[in-house]
């Protein structure tokens, strides 16, 4: 199949700008780009007035896939990713069984490949079980194609654990990411221990906790600790889901002193606060959870000045009937591939936060580069890639309607939303996969 896409904008950089060309798509990769190309048997799109872009990366996806696929699984992920402009998703490891054995990653690569519509990738567990307590086995792990590791929603509890996961992970290759946060799962072990010792309650006294500060304030101590460790050992590290300023802070430091460490941030902590949650109710229960209006802030700052690295969804679907409890019952999590384009274009560039440059870079380059994607032409738009590609429609105005999603999960707390900005083509290895929001 031969297709020419023409006159799109494609972003250059150096001075920032919009240039029109033509692209010529065949056999599934990049095979032209310039102006008029001629190729008269192809099929061609008018993309006049739209921006062309590498095929757009989310990092940090939940497909639930498998043990929860009433939540989500491998299709409707897929879909949801094609109708929101991803051709490429890392998945977190955090499925029931988690991924933490090279037999489990293979199966789910293997069941992915039937029934994805985009390029799908997984990350796998740290820890066996994800609870804690020995290293997984890192380097098969890495051999079997993990793109990173990573106990999402737990911690490493211990400073020496931690310490041996990012020793194996210089020593094979692969990155390691950690889940600064306080887990109610870590909080209970810590809350053991501490009972068995016969010390004060744990809240008192949370290792990485400010004094007298309420639960899920930790985030910036296990970043420290984190970073730390990953300097003293030379290896790299990725920062999930950073939502305190605190946190952007401390990046900030170590990547002043040379240490590979990168981060990443979710539209949810760039757009909403901890008011505004407790407005919208369980939707917008989350973890990390929403903070005040000054790390909203900082988070927007570092998106900007280059302290925090990449865009992610955190695409975290429940059940309607999950969402739907109190507050305190509700699981953690909001969905967002549907979303993130329209909220980051809308929210970000439109303001001036951030150059339409910069954000499509978060969203597609430099993900790749972290989880080494970059090397399969992942992220970038140049001739001989494979051609997976998004356009843009940066003036289209469209209402968010969580009941119309591609994804099983409706937690989406920008429900209603108007926003400015759409994914109006999906390609994925020059195959039409989701056009204006309706997958193919
Ligand atoms: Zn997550």
């Amino acid at each position: 199949m031969k297709l020419v896409i023409k006159k799109a904008s494609l972003i250059k950089k150096e001075p920032e700008r919009l240039e029109i060309s033509d692209v010529l798509i065949h056999d599934g990769k990049i095979r032209e780009i310039g102006e008029n190309i001629l190729a008269p048997e192809a099929s061609v799109i008018d993309a006049l007035g739209k921006i062309l872009v590498p095929g757009l990366v989310d990092a940090h996806v939940h497909f639930r896939e498998p043990g929860q696929e009433y939540k989500e699984d491998l299709r409707t992920g897929s879909l949801a990713a094609a109708a929101g402009g991803f051709t490429t998703v890392i998945a977190e490891p955090n499925t029931i069984p988690p991924i933490d054995t090279p037999t489990r990653l293979r199966r789910l690569l293997n069941i992915a490949d039937k029934k994805s519509l985009i390029n799908f990738y997984s990350k796998s567990a740290i820890t066996k079980g994800m609870v804690g307590y020995r290293l997984a086995d890192i380097v098969d792990l890495k051999e079997a194609g993990a793109r990173a590791i990573s106990d999402d929603g737990n911690p490493i509890p211990s400073r020496r654990l931690m310490r041996n996961a990012l020793i194996k992970g210089k020593e094979s290759g692969i990155l390691v990411s950690p889940h600064c946060e306080e887990s109610a799962f870590y909080r209970e072990r810590i809350l053991g221990q501490r009972e068995k010792r016969g010390q004060r309650p744990f809240y008192l006294q949370m290792p990485y906790s400010s004094p007298g500060a309420g639960p899920y304030t930790s985030e910036a101590g296990f970043i420290k600790r984190d970073i730390e460790l990953a300097e003293k050992t030379g290896a790299r590290i990725h920062i999930s889901h950073v939502s305190l300023a605190r946190s952007v802070e401390i990046i900030a430091d170590a990547k002043r002193r040379g240490v590979k460490v990168t981060a990443e941030a979710t539209p949810h902590h760039v757009l909403l606060t901890e008011r505004m949650a407790k407005e919208i109710g369980p939707n917008a229960r989350v973890n990390p959870p929403l903070r005040s209006e000054e790390d909203v802030v900082a988070i927007k700052e570092g998106l900007a000045n280059g302290t925090i690295d990449i865009i992610a969804s955190d695409h975290a679907p429940h059940s309607p009937e999950e969402k739907n409890r109190h507050w305190d019952q509700a699981p953690f999590g909001i969905i967002g591939l549907e979303t993130t384009l329209g909220l980051v274009l809308t929210y970000l560039v439109r303001p001036g936060i951030l150059t339409l440059s910069q954000v499509i870079e978060k969203m597609t380059i430099m993900p790749a580069r972290i989880f080494g994607l970059d090397v399969l032409g992942v992220g970038t738009l140049r001739t001989g890639v494979k051609a997976d590609l998004t356009l843009i429609d940066l003036d289209r105005k469209w209402k968010v309607d969580a009941s119309r999603f591609y994804s099983k999960g409706r937690n989406c707390p920008f429900n209603g939303w108007e926003l400015y900005g759409k994914a109006i083509l999906t390609i994925v290895a020059g195959r039409i996969v989701a056009k204006d929001g309706v997958v193919m």
